[in-house]
């Protein structure tokens, strides 16, 4: 009882739900370094459902995994002036490789030895497209060797002042692919199939409706010719970023010297991308499903998609309930459902629900005396609602159940979405909306850096994508939301994580 108090409301503080979320869920915790977190085993086991899940997909679409160094020599930063401008205000460097004892005592016992001074510094990769780049050019040669297709998973470094547990912090884990080709045309499918991949993703595991578009320029990545994004729409109605992929143009290229032969002879710099998604995909699950009972986690992300809870009284009761609930575990594991078996004598029934709710378990199996003689299990789902599912043939009822549970999730998430948006806007509505609720503003741009300034300044909203064709409004604006000039694409604008 007390574990479900202590989950602050969301329509009370958002923020604080979201941390308490986490925290009663046993996702992750602070650090004794600011800004990092601790990634505990429930929430590490998401993130590996993810993984296995965007790893056979990247597979599947010829792609192959490689490691990479977590160091960079500074000056590569230098090679890509845009590149280096985005990231410069971020990195963490090393400069000494030693310390020394120092022969006094407690912190001061150690101190960094002088004389091991790095020549030259290196940076902790924030994003590794230097690095890779410098390999490129020695492993690509010919057009022969292209497309080159690789991805790599690891952690990344970017100095952050504010965190928070997911979506900010100064570590975290990503992918990160990249690719070389021989054409322009080949690096623009490419980066289009990923973002494919990023919304088959969001949408059939995680349940997360996102909409896909072009970033801005003024929005778009560090070096990059054009930003693909898919977004996605919070609880608390801030959009948020959830996956990116970049056509880098030959801008990288040209700087590492990335050249192949092409077949006729001449010698042309590859054409090529870069993209990721991390762990802030994990705040993305949260904010988009939970409650304030706790996390709600789609079925096909779910550590635990069901989990037993025998009930008893004596001891006769708890022998029979137990023996059930274990050839039930048995039937569900056979049907490949992830399911626990809650045996605990030190838990009351009542405890075990609140405990299992906050962590986001989607089905929860109820044996007791009455059941049992019934020949029935009580089967409640995280999302609402309770009935009695017969024994046999169980196993067959509850992956029903799971797959009724994530459709169930992604039709509310949607709806949730397109509640909170508002198409056609004029500048008083969108100013009004803002102020409101929030969510996601359809309205015409110019395409000026100054309109979109002007919107961010005055309303906290950003150009989170302008939408692909699927997602445009029926009527087309004509003209500019903010400053009335004629509209060059239609925008999708929200205050963002
Ligand atoms: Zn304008």
């Amino acid at each position: 009882m007390a574990q479900a108090q202590r989950i602050t409301p969301r329509a009370q503080e958002f923020s604080e739900w979201y941390n308490d979320v986490i925290m009663q869920a046993e996702l992750a915790d602070y650090s004794p370094v600011r800004g990092c977190m601790v990634i505990r085993p429930l929430g590490y086991r998401i993130w590996e459902l993810m993984q296995r899940a965007l790893d056979d997909m990247f597979a599947a679409t010829g792609h192959r995994n490689a490691y990479f160094p977590v160091f960079i020599p500074m000056s590569f930063l230098a090679k890509e002036a845009e590149h280096v401008e985005g990231f410069a205000k971020e990195v963490a460097l090393v400069t000494h490789t030693r310390l020394k004892a120092t022969g006094k005592a407690g912190a001061g016992a150690v101190a960094v030895d002088p004389s091991s001074a790095l020549e030259e510094p290196l940076v902790v990769r924030p994003t590794s497209e230097t690095i890779i780049y410098a390999m490129f050019a020695k492993w690509i040669r010919s057009y022969r060797d292209l497309p080159l297709l690789l991805n790599q998973w690891c952690n990344v470094v970017r100095w952050e002042l504010r965190t928070r547990l997911f979506l900010r912090t100064t570590e975290f884990l990503w992918q990160e692919g990249h690719t070389a080709h021989a054409t322009e045309q080949e690096a623009e499918a490419e980066a289009r199939l990923i973002l494919g991949i990023y919304r088959r993703f969001a949408e059939e595991w995680m349940a997360m409706p996102v909409l896909t578009g072009v970033k801005t320029e003024s929005e778009k990545f560090a070096g990059a010719l054009r930003t693909y994004a898919i977004e996605a729409l919070m609880q608390d109605n801030k959009a948020l970023q959830s996956g990116t992929s970049h056509h880098l143009g030959q801008n990288f290229a040209k700087a590492f010297g990335v050249q192949y032969q092409t077949a006729a002879g001449g010698l042309e710099h590859v054409w090529s991308t870069s993209w990721g998604v991390s762990t802030r995909l994990i705040g993305g699950l949260i904010m988009t499903h939970s409650d304030d009972h706790g996390l709600i986690a789609p079925p096909k992300l779910a550590p635990v998609q069901a989990v037993i809870v025998p009930i008893w009284k004596t001891d006769q009761e708890r022998s029979q309930a137990s023996g059930v609930g274990d050839q039930v575990k048995g039937a569900l594991g056979k049907a490949g459902i992830r399911v626990e078996l809650d045996l605990r004598d030190n838990v009351k029934p009542g405890a075990k629900y609140f405990e299992w709710e906050a962590k986001g378990v989607p089905l929860r199996l109820e044996i007791g005396p009455r059941d049992l003689a019934a020949g029935q299990a009580m089967v409640a789902r995280r999302t609402g609602g309770k009935s009695p599912v017969k024994l046999d043939g169980i196993a067959a009822a509850v992956t029903k159940a799971l797959e009724e549970t994530q459709a169930a999730l992604f039709a509310a998430a949607q709806q949730r979405r397109e509640e909170h948006s508002l198409r056609g806007a004029t500048k008083q509505q969108f100013l009004e909306f803002m102020k409101g609720p929030g969510g996601f503003v359809y309205g015409g741009f110019c395409g000026g850096g100054a309109c979109e300034a002007a919107i961010k300044a005055e309303t906290g909203a950003t150009v989170r994508v302008l939408p692909d064709p699927e997602f445009r409004s029926k009527e087309q604006p004509k003209t500019c939301v903010w400053c009335g000039k004629p509209s060059v694409p239609e925008a999708v604008w929200a205050q963002a994580y």
